[in-house]
């Protein structure tokens, strides 16, 4: 996952334009130093080597609030100094003003981001909540804008008479769009209603998580000590530490949580317990109670329709996937109903394999959707014997870090060398840097940060974040890049051992700061990420892990030296495809469900059976179920980040798996030379710069297929 810095979260609606950015040229001569509370850690230049970092060293959260009010201030001021120039709407005055606004703010959101991300306190929410509405209001000063917007306008009309240069027409179209997207072409009366529909909206949003974390909370199932068979010790340690937490000392809780439930059902010998924990988590939000959310979805649905029917789209899914590397919901529903048949029929035959395991046990029992993780676990026990143990010991952190270089230094030319001790300033002894240069020229690329251990006060999982992001039209701008994750810290001395799937997710991020290293782009909006494209970059990467290359010299035993075993590799290689239908089925199921919601007349719609009647239309197995339902589809009705972009991680997966298979195939193989020439250029360097179907076309020759993808998943491809 990759989680852009938070300006450009916060002002996402309004603007791709303000992007982490910052210009320390800008204090000298249109923001006078005076302005800026000269105190303030958060406001001040970042100074020292390397183009100047962040003092992560001096960090005071009593003047955090302060710090973001005054950069949305400073901003604002920015904008009006654009607004009321006095001179006719050109590139320079407006769109490139625009670009070089907001830097003082981006700068304080670095700081805000560590804060919240890496070293979270109550202290730390509460400044978040106070903050949310402020930052709301901010944005909606800029994007509802109207003398901003006539300017923006006047500079897009000239430039369709008169064009720019290619990355300058690029950053007028994106900018204009953004705008026109959000509403500021609307008359008077539609604007209001529009500013109405986006109120009740947000707290429709709000109430719908609520109601969710409702029911995650409160259908808790409490296990005692005779039920236990199956689970693992630490599973069972974790839960009895969990109910006595929740007053139930001495038994153990299953919580009603993705994390509790899906190992309880994978080991779990307790059929009907499975039943029970199986019914409560996808009954979330669907309790026909106070907090059912299928009312609210509908309302959401109605209101979005009526949203982008004001600007003239006939439904939400036309106006979102606009400017997405997808482009309409046509494209969209072709990619999912060509993978669909492949991935229901290895529903059936995953189902009828794990009916012979029930059968060959003696359960008399039909598989139903709780039995499947806990029989597909035996089947794969049968079948793949992989011991995840065995596979730890080559997976040492350390030496995965050294990989990574290795790749880097192979494709991207790109060297790594720890900073002098001392020499830059990080938020917590654990975190390490990195510069990183170009190996010939010997030239300065940016600094990599690595914050790699959990602890109190970081959110989990991991992620890739800029705190400067390069740009060169107002000097060049090296990139401070970080990859954040939560391994469990060693004893000294000890070697961090990792699973393959959190081998693969340091790839992943890692992939991400090279797209942010490898920027090449003039302006920072052209830095702005594409939500169907930006996991793609990181998903390839991954795919330089299990290379010979990176086996040989690195994935060594952690006591012997010695690489991991040929036989080790194949098996780990084959699991990859194991349960893949139930893997694909879930995620699929519910992206079409989230296009067809919104492709759907909302008049009336009752979103209880239109669940039921579209699952039976596209032939469902009854064996499974969708992996979010409608109630509790997070990802597309908490907020507009996922709706009608859930399918963006298999239209990732698609370019992903067709260009690692360009590599497995060119002569020098994933380190083929002319190849990674043409990875760097195309894919990564041109980030938003370039129509993501434009570069793609440009690296591969072709648009991607999907046969790559199917092959995989180890699905069938049909030749037409
Ligand atoms: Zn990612």
């Amino acid at each position: 996952m990759v989680k852009q810095s938070l300006i450009k979260i916060s002002k996402l609606f309004s603007l791709v334009v303000l992007m982490t950015f910052v210009s320390c040229k800008q204090n000298d001569n249109k923001l006078e130093n005076d302005k800026i509370m000269s105190s303030n850690v958060f406001l001040k230049k970042w100074t020292g080597p390397y183009g100047g970092v962040p003092a992560f060293d001096k960090m005071k959260i009593d003047e955090l609030k302060a710090a973001v009010e005054e950069g949305m201030k400073l901003n604002l001021e920015e904008i009006d100094a654009i607004v009321n120039n006095s001179e006719a709407p050109t590139f320079e005055n407006t769109i490139e003003a625009m670009e070089r606004s907001g830097s003082i703010l981006d700068r304080v959101f670095a700081y805000y981001g560590i804060l919240s991300s890496n070293m979270s306190t109550p202290e730390i929410r509460n400044i978040q909540e106070e903050l949310a509405p402020e930052l709301s209001e901010f944005n909606s000063k800029i994007s509802q804008n109207e003398k901003l917007f006539q300017r923006i306008k006047t500079v897009y009309d000239n430039s369709k008479k008169t064009p720019l240069e290619a990355d300058q027409q690029r950053v007028v179209d994106l900018t204009y769009k953004s705008f026109a997207m959000n509403g500021a072409e609307l008359d008077a009366v539609k604007k209001k209603r529009y500013a109405e529909i986006n109120k009740e909206l947000s707290s429709l949003y709000t109430k719908f998580s609520n109601n969710v974390l409702h029911d995650e909370e409160n259908y808790v199932t409490y296990l005692n000590k005779d039920q236990l068979s199956g689970l693992s010790e630490s599973f069972i340690k974790s839960a009895a530490k969990i109910a006595a937490d929740k007053d139930h000392e001495g038994s153990y809780a299953i919580t009603n949580t993705r994390s509790s439930m899906d190992p309880f059902l994978t080991y779990s010998n307790e059929r009907n317990l499975r039943k029970q924990v199986w019914t409560n988590y996808y009954a979330r939000g669907d309790n026909n109670d106070a907090y059912d959310n299928k009312k609210i979805v509908a309302d959401i649905l109605k209101l979005r329709r009526e949203r982008v029917e004001l600007l003239g789209y006939k439904n939400y899914a036309e106006w979102r996937l606009q400017d997405r590397m997808a482009k309409n919901p046509e494209n969209v529903m072709k990619l999912m109903d060509a993978v669909w048949p492949a991935a229901i029929a290895r529903v059936h035959e995953e189902v009828v394999d794990m009916q012979a395991v029930a059968d060959a046990n003696g359960d008399k029992i039909t598989i139903e959707p709780w039995d499947y993780r806990y029989y597909a676990e035996k089947v794969r026990k049968k079948k793949y014997d992989l011991d995840s143990e065995e596979v730890k010991q080559y997976l040492q952190l350390d030496k995965l870090r050294e990989a990574m270089f290795y790749v880097a230094g192979r494709l991207f030319n790109y060297e790594f060398k720890p900073v002098p001790a001392g020499s830059v300033p990080v938020f917590q002894e654990d975190v390490k840097v990195w510069e990183v240069t170009d190996k010939d020229s010997g030239k300065n690329i940016g600094l990599w940060y690595l914050d790699p251990y959990a602890r109190t006060g970081k959110r989990s999982g991991a992620w890739a974040t800029t705190y400067r992001s390069h740009s060169t039209f107002d000097g060049e701008k090296n990139v401070l890049a970080s990859n954040n994750s939560n391994f469990v810290k060693p004893a000294p001395g000890e070697a961090v051992l990792v699973s393959w799937d959190d081998a693969t997710t340091f790839f992943h991020e890692f992939g991400h700061a090279l797209h942010f290293f490898s920027s090449n782009v003039k302006y920072p909006t052209l830095n702005g990420g594409v939500r169907d494209y930006t996991e793609f970059q990181s998903q390839l990467l991954e795919r330089w892990l299990p290379t010979d290359e990176v086996i040989n010299q690195f994935l060594v035993h952690y006591k012997t030296g010695k690489a991991m075993p040929k036989e080790l590799v194949a098996k780990i290689k084959k699991a990859a495809t194991f349960n893949q239908g139930f893997a694909t089925t879930e995620y699929l199921a519910s992206a079409i469900m989230d296009m067809k919601l919104h492709l759907a007349d909302p008049t009336n719609l009752d979103v209880g059976k239109f669940e039921k009647e579209t699952l039976k239309e596209i032939h469902m197995p009854k064996e499974l179920v969708m992996r979010h339902r409608t109630p509790q589809f997070g990802h597309v009705f908490s907020g507009e980040g996922y709706a009608t972009a859930y399918y963006g991680y298999m239209w990732a997966d698609v370019l992903t798996a067709d260009a690692a298979e360009a590599f497995k195939n060119a002569p020098g193989g994933f380190y083929d030379k002319e190849l990674a020439e043409k990875l760097v250029k195309y894919l990564f360097a041109p980030r938003n710069s370039m129509d993501p179907a434009v570069a793609y076309r440009k690296f591969m020759g072709r648009d991607a297929k999907i046969e790559a993808l199917m092959r995989d998943r180890g699905f069938p491809v049909l030749s037409k």
